[in-house]
């Protein structure tokens, strides 16, 4: 289940805001490949509505792709226990397809790490390229994934844009269907009604891999089953991919869709390597910031969940993402990461007298939540504060900064202080939301003495702000969207 935690300032919603703006040169200047489209290969784009590709779909585009592309070297790494041929696209750029062999041998011997020296390692390293495994369909009712990795290949042949041409001569990509039977069978169900309103994913009278099902992710340990032997002896024998993506998300039965991604809320498993979890994360926060910076308002942001701050760098300020909850290295991984910090006793306290010094942020947003109580009744009415007909601001933060050796995120918090006049009446606190003056001030990296900045925490003044009574909605953590900021009646 999902902690809830419910309560002042734990919300708070933001107007992202792009502060920088980068030019990106074309790494090589290229044609369009010509490259077959599924629509034009299978009749319909993948991800269409109610359309479910096959896996003989997939053989078809995949085939059709290795033919047209020479992105792409398309491998069988065995039969399914139904006796289909497991596909593996391998794909990168056109001159690493040449050294395939030696690429291999070098995430192998990396992945071994006997008798090589560090220089040796190292040398490796810049020689390789990172071997990136993306699997789909593996529980094959989460349909996504057997899409998906269709459509992740046919972008990475046909797309050239930087980021791809990027992509194709850093990495060497193993896109893998993890269970080809079962999603020959699932889209056989589904699709097996005409009627499209009709079609659906309920009932299928039939394991989707033979014997175990939704187990086949519990045979990775063992292996019996010839699809896990086949892509454990790819991953563990043969290619050592430095990053494994194993494609799950809710099923049929779950209400909308939703894909996990790291970073993962804490607890980890602590029999692991602290480093696994922590490179999960590296691996994952960019995807998690990538979405982020599609910059969709925010109208509910919960604890632990990834904001935009402004941090000093390099004589002038960047926007990082942070996690929301301050988590120095140094701090046991069962504390509670507070979201936030007493401006009175933010300069003394253990936890934040360092950041206070040195890692000073400002926290961009145009609102915040406060929770009344109301006489009688154990519901708290949730106001939403703003400035006077608003408009973005900056909470006054502090921000552990990422840590690349450790491989944590940056996390932080916002500071605390005693209310004004209008927010008094809803709650005994509020974040401290800096003067526009004060913004450079606070994020000053010069400035190292808190006798400087702390002056900077004062409540805005009550005339400078405005607030209503909102929706409980917003008492649930996941529920977004304006709605959860237009007044309502009392
Ligand atoms: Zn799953």
């Amino acid at each position: 289940m999902t902690p809830r935690i419910v309560r002042p300032h734990a919300r708070l919603t933001a107007a992202w805001v792009i502060l920088c703006a980068w030019s990106v040169a074309p790494l090589h200047a290229q044609a369009a490949p010509n490259i077959t489209t599924p629509k034009q290969a299978i009749g319909f784009n993948l991800g269409d509505d109610y359309m479910m590709a096959s896996y003989t779909q997939l053989e078809t585009l995949w085939k059709k792709w290795d033919s047209e592309s020479d992105r792409m070297t398309l491998v069988s790494i065995g039969q399914t226990e139904e006796g289909r041929p497991q596909y593996m696209a391998i794909i990168t750029s056109p001159e690493n397809q040449k050294h395939l062999d030696r690429y291999r041998q070098i995430a192998a011997q990396l992945a071994h790490a006997e008798g090589l020296t560090d220089e040796q390692a190292r040398a490796l390293a810049r020689e390789g390229r990172a071997v990136v495994w993306i699997d789909g369909g593996l529980h094959a009712s989460e349909t996504v994934g057997s899409q998906q990795i269709m459509e992740t290949v046919y972008q990475m042949v046909s797309r050239t844009d930087p980021e791809t041409m990027r992509f194709l001569d850093d990495d060497v990509l193993l896109a893998v269907q993890a269970n080809p039977d079962g999603q020959e069978m699932v889209a056989g169900w589904y699709m097996r009604e005409t009627d499209l309103t009709k079609r659906s994913l309920f009932d299928m009278p039939r394991l989707y891999n033979k014997y175990i099902g939704h187990d086949n992710n519990r045979d990775f340990f063992i292996s019996n089953m010839a699809e896990t032997t086949n892509m454990n002896r790819v991953m563990f024998l043969e290619w050592f991919p430095q990053i494994v993506y194993n494609h799950h998300q809710p099923g049929f039965g779950a209400t909308g869709g939703v894909i996990f991604m790291p970073p993962f809320r804490d607890p980890f498993n602590y029999h692991f390597d602290p480093l696994i979890p922590l490179e999960i994360e590296q691996v994952g926060a960019p995807y998690q910031a990538f979405i982020l910076e599609d910059l969709a308002p925010r109208y509910n942001v919960a604890p632990s969940q990834s904001v935009p701050i402004v941090v000093a760098h390099n004589g002038g300020r960047q926007l990082v993402m942070a996690r929301w909850g301050f988590h120095p290295v140094w701090m046991k991984t069962s504390t509670l990461a507070p979201i936030n910090a007493k401006a009175e006793t933010v300069a003394t306290s253990r936890m934040f007298q360092a950041a206070v010094k040195h890692h000073r942020c400002l926290v961009p947003a145009d609102g915040f939540y406060e929770w009344k109580p109301v006489p009688g009744q154990r519901r708290k009415q949730p106001y939403y504060l703003r400035l006077k007909g608003g408009g973005l601001f900056a909470f006054a933060g502090l921000y552990t900064p990422t840590d690349a050796r450790a491989g944590a995120p940056a996390t932080c918090t916002i500071i605390t202080t005693t209310p004004n006049d209008l927010v008094a009446s809803i709650h005994n606190r509020m974040p401290v939301i800096l003067e526009r003056d004060d913004e450079s001030r606070w994020t000053d990296a010069h400035v190292t003495d808190p006798a400087t900045v702390l002056p900077c925490l004062r409540p805005l003044p009550a005339q400078r702000m405005e607030g209503y009574p909102v929706s409980t909605l917003v008492s649930s953590p996941g529920t977004e969207g304006p709605r959860l900021v237009r007044p309502v009646s009392q």
